[in-house]
């Protein structure tokens, strides 16, 4: 990010509700570009949901992963001097399974790694491998567009159920919290592209190696100083503008989208509207204990079934964190949620198909029932412009990708360009000003 790249004739009081990844990006952006920015968080920390959790930073709110192709929340992290060389392993992408070495990419060009990974897929028959290639091939060619009514599911029906159940499935849950036969084809798709073919080592895995906080939060609260108010719930947005009665030139509403529709409510309702409708979906992480017990890679994949609800595992002593400790994550955990007994049910699974030194127990369990939007094909989003001056940003925006900690730092980086020239919002996923609902003039505090 060039800090200096769009300084401005006339600095901007910029309000920025919430300070999470989109939050911390719009803050940092207008303040690089020389605005007067002050950031309201209504929890003790900023960080959202991609940080530690409050007093036992010893957890994560929840096992993140980054990817090579995520150029602007690594740019961010360099911005505040974090060097993501020191806090997140690189590991080219592999989905092994326990016992089975499972698709990996090689080093080299994308298209070339992902076909010769596929091509030395042992556990595929060659058929598989081949109609695998082929399908990518077809996505190549049509610019991994598709109709944008498909599920992840319909896209992959032609699929060998092996291919399905190995990697499609794992990928799409993964990347967007949602199960294949209800995620939208056209945002995996760009997902795939994005990771596949936006550069060298775009699909590369980066796990952190230290406790989330310490990726973004808690450098960019110590860059922001003052200018970031914690314990601060914003009750309420008036035209003009004021954040709880402070005036300011423009806001950007980087909280929830359940928050945001309600402090839209009144100024803009089709917005509102729009945010409000959103579903969610979600994330379980179990965190099971085992001294001396090691994974034979950092991240192994998991079968998901019917009485295994986990897909991936991370092993946090071969992370930098904790010996010991190994992270279950369930995604799209909807059903799980509703059943009662996921911590049981993937201590369970733990027990069949891995191997321990010593029994496993259960350390703890975050369910995040909010984690992401659910990623439905055709889902209307709304846009990052919602009047003039008023801005929103966060993972759930109208843009291309879905509920990643990329898409809410380029949404971030687009509210903070839209408010007026914020730095290095180039990329930036969302905030087209033409698709903008009607803003009304009413004020509504609640
Ligand atoms: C368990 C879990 C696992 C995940 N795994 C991954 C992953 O592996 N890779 C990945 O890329 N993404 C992952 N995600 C998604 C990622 O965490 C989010 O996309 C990202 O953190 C969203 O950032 P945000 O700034 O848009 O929103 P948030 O992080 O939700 O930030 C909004 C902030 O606004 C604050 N706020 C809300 N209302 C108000 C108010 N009225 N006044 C003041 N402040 C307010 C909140 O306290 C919060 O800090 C995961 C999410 C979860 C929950």
């Amino acid at each position: 990010m060039d800090r200096h790249a769009h300084q401005l004739a006339r600095p901007v009081k910029a309000a920025i509700v919430g300070g999470g990844w989109a939050g911390i990006a719009a803050a940092v952006s207008l303040a690089d570009a020389g605005h007067d920015i002050t950031v309201f968080e209504m929890a003790p920390q900023a960080g959202g949901r991609a940080r530690s959790v409050a007093g036992d930073p010893d957890y994560d709110n929840g096992q993140h992963i980054l990817i090579g192709a995520y150029r602007d929340s690594l740019a961010l992290m360099r911005r505040l001097d974090v060097s993501p060389e020191a806090v997140l392993e690189r590991l080219p992408l592999a989905l092994p399974y326990p016992g089975e070495a499972g698709l990996r990419l090689p080093p080299g060009p994308p298209l070339v790694a992902f076909t010769r990974g596929v091509l030395a897929h042992r556990g595929w028959p060659l058929a598989a491998r081949l109609r695998l290639l082929a399908a990518a091939g077809g996505w190549l060619a049509r610019g991994f567009r598709c109709d944008a009514s498909l599920s992840v599911a319909q896209l992959c029906a032609g699929l060998p159920a092996a291919v399905k159940r190995d990697l499609v499935e794992p990928l799409c849950v993964a990347a967007l919290n949602t199960p294949a036969p209800q995620a939208s084809a056209q945002v995996f798709l760009r997902v795939l592209k994005d990771a596949l073919f936006s550069g060298p080592g775009s699909a590369d895995l980066l796990l952190p190696r230290r406790p989330l906080s310490e990726l973004l939060a808690r450098p960019a609260a110590a860059w922001l100083g003052e200018r970031l108010r914690t314990g601060r719930r914003v009750q309420c947005i008036e035209p003009g503008w004021r954040v709880d009665g402070e005036p300011f030139d423009a806001v950007v509403l980087a909280c929830t989208s359940v928050e945001a529709a309600r402090l839209t409510a009144g100024i803009a309702p089709g917005w509102a509207a729009l945010a409000r409708a959103l579903a969610f979906q979600p994330i379980v992480t179990v965190y099971l204990h085992s001294p001396g017990s090691a994974l034979p890679q950092p991240m192994l994949a998991l079968r998901e079934g019917p009485d295994s609800p986990a897909q991936f595992v991370f092993d946090h002593g071969a992370l930098g964190g904790a010996p010991g400790r190994f992270a279950f994550v369930v995604s799209g955990a909807a059903p799980w949620v509703e059943r009662g007994d996921c911590a049981q049910a993937v201590l369970a699974q733990a027990r069949r198909e891995l191997a321990w030194a010593t029994p496993p127990v259960i350390e703890r369990m975050l369910t995040e029932k909010r984690a992401t939007f659910a990623c439905t094909p055709g889902l209307v989003r709304p846009p990052g412009r919602i009047a003039p001056g008023l801005w929103a940003a966060g993972d759930y925006v109208e843009g291309p990708y879905p509920a990643t900690l990329e898409g809410a730092v380029r949404a971030g980086l687009a509210a903070a360009q839209g408010v007026g020239g914020g730095s290095g919002a180039k990329g930036a996923a969302s905030g087209s000003p033409t698709n903008t609902p009607c803003a009304g003039q009413a004020t509504l505090c609640q």
